[in-house]
């Protein structure tokens, strides 16, 4: 969902000596790793080579990048990337739809030319584009302006802005006092210009990862307004539809939060993962390359890929 743009969070994932309090910066030769960020080729402000140089800046050596529903920023970023010694894991965040709720799934090391993942990045973009302009049909009803989707888009650089992007166009506009009132007033589900998308189903995402030869992680798994019992349950069908891995390690977490994730993927043998979910510079309290390490006994999803992410 767009609301990770205000709830980032960062990850490295080299646990180890240096890496023994929750906030510590590890500084292992082999640099820090983060498998989530986003670009101007979906929601982040920043354009793949920026990104890619803030990463590289801040001390990551391995970055995913992992625009919502679009390989679009992936060359980009590669080539910004040799140019800084860094390696970029091809990805992706799929949205999915399960039992009437959004859920993310991020796709790693995808091989960017298998026909099945180029499909559904297709269909989901058609999908992307047709709630965006149904936002602004609504907004432009309910908050008396004009042509609110080509303006959005104008500020976004993309065809299919997302929520956060109307809700920075609304502030521009003088409509709302700031991104989250745009959210309370128009965006959040319940208001006036809420659209819900018909995304794939999880097992169509994951099935369409797995066919790029790639790794299924479900993403932010704390961020979805879950009980306990839920994401128990949500878990469950993740693992039965193929899913390998959870988004653990992220700065920010709550205790509470932490021991339930550990719970899980414990619970469910699934591999873990991390990742800042980097939107914007904005974002104060996301600081690539501070992120808490693994926890100990985790297969993490990066293993057996580093040896081929360095050739
Ligand atoms: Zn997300
Ligand atoms: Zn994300």
């Amino acid at each position: 969902m767009d609301r990770n743009f205000m709830s980032g969070f960062v990850a490295c994932l080299f646990s180890g000596p240096e890496c023994n309090t929750e906030e510590s910066v590890i500084s292992f030769s082999t640099g820090l790793i983060d498998l989530h960020s986003h670009s101007t080729a979906s929601d982040g402000i920043l354009s793949p080579e920026a990104l890619v140089s803030r990463a590289a800046d801040y001390g990551v050596s391995c970055l995913a990048l992992t625009d919502h529903d679009t390989l679009a920023g992936l060359d980009e970023a590669r080539q910004a990337a040799s140019a800084r010694g860094m390696t970029l894991v091809n990805g992706i965040e799929l949205s999915v739809q399960h039992e009437k709720r959004e859920f993310h799934v991020l796709g790693l090391w995808l091989d960017t030319e298998c026909e099945a993942l180029r499909a559904r990045v297709a269909a989901q973009q058609a999908a992307r584009v047709e709630r965006a302009r149904e936002i602004g049909r609504r907004l432009d009803r309910a908050a008396g302006l004009a042509n609110t989707y080509e303006h959005t888009c104008e500020l976004a650089g993309t065809d299919a802005p997302g929520r956060p992007l109307f809700a920075r166009y609304l502030e521009q506009a003088g409509r709302v006092r700031n991104q989250r009132h745009a959210f309370n007033r128009f965006l959040k589900q319940g208001q006036s210009a809420f659209v819900a998308t018909p995304w794939c189903s999880m097992k169509e995402a994951i099935d369409d990862i797995h066919a790029a030869g790639g790794t299924a992680v479900l993403a932010h798994p704390h961020a979805y307004g879950l009980t306990r019992k839920k994401l128990r349950h949500f878990l469950g069908a993740f693992k039965e539809a193929g899913g390998d891995g959870l988004e653990v390690a992220m700065p920010g977490l709550t205790r509470q939060q932490s021991e339930l994730l550990d719970e899980c993927w414990q619970h469910f043998d699934l591999q873990v993962s991390a990742g800042s979910d980097f939107h914007s510079p904005e974002q104060k309290w996301l600081a690539l390359g501070r992120l808490p390490p693994i926890p100990s006994g985790a297969t993490p999803v990066w293993e057996g890929r580093l040896t081929s992410m360095n050739s």
